[in-house]
């Protein structure tokens, strides 16, 4: 339930607005004061403002500018008055929306439904750009863990097989920690494999032929008799 402040001097109005959102299952909280309705706005979680231009304390261009400082809450002005200036320096302002008195409800709720729908579609968006954010950076590789996709640089996908995939981020994930071949076969293959562990030794073969530079030394270290590793710090010295 989208919970709604409204911030509005005019007693009447400000209940009308509030029994008509209650009606449409808004949880509502009414200020008629300016400076008050300010400290509501900051200091709680609402999913929009209905905030009426001419208060008494504090007006409502200063209470959007304020809130825009700190917060992305939608704001839909009330102004009284229908001049351009009032609505342009609403949104100046910070304001996402305005309505002008008197109003017929409906368009309120229509206007309140669309800056709510807008701020749903955004973050939903916002998510999405999250989840294909997530990647890994080894050497120069980049790993996009979400669609488990491996680049070099910025440069064409590396194809690597699921098993080749999992071997490289079991490896990655116990970066600088020796992984041995039993370790491997149980993470790659399962506990109830019947994989032999030279199997393991085919398969990081397979991997250094996809990621290692040739001519430089691979990106996967063999650790005589335990198993693998891989490390950070280049093993040109060596
Ligand atoms: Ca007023």
């Amino acid at each position: 339930m989208a919970k709604i402040l409204i911030i509005e001097d005019e007693k009447n109005l400000a209940r009308f607005v509030q029994l008509e959102l209650q009606h449409e299952n808004y949880e509502t909280v009414v200020e008629n004061n300016g400076r008050k309705g300010l400290d509501r706005a900051l200091n709680e979680n609402f999913d929009a403002i209905l905030l009426d231009l001419m208060l008494p304390d504090l007006n409502g261009l200063e209470i959007a500018r304020r809130v825009r400082q700190s917060k992305t809450t939608p704001i839909i002005m009330m102004t009284a008055r229908d001049s351009v200036i009032d609505r342009v320096s609403g949104l100046d302002h910070g304001a996402d929306d305005y309505i002008v008195k008197p109003f017929a409800i409906e368009e309120l709720l229509a206007r309140l439904r669309a800056v709510l729908r807008r701020v749903k579609i955004e973050k939903e968006a916002q998510n999405v750009t999250v989840a294909k954010q997530q990647t890994v950076k080894f050497k120069d590789l980049t790993i996009e863990t979400a669609n488990r996709i491996v680049h070099r640089g910025d440069g064409k996908a590396i194809d690597l097989t699921k098993r080749e995939y999992n071997l490289l981020m079991t490896l990655i994930h116990n970066k600088n920690n020796v992984v041995s071949r039993d370790e491997l076969l149980n993470k790659i293959w399962g506990p109830e494999s019947n994989i032999e562990t030279n199997v393991v030794e085919v398969y990081v073969r397979y991997l250094r032929n996809k990621i290692d530079v040739p001519g430089r030394p691979s990106y996967i270290k063999t650790v005589r008799g335990t198993g693998y590793m891989v490390r950070d710090e280049d093993d040109d010295k060596e």
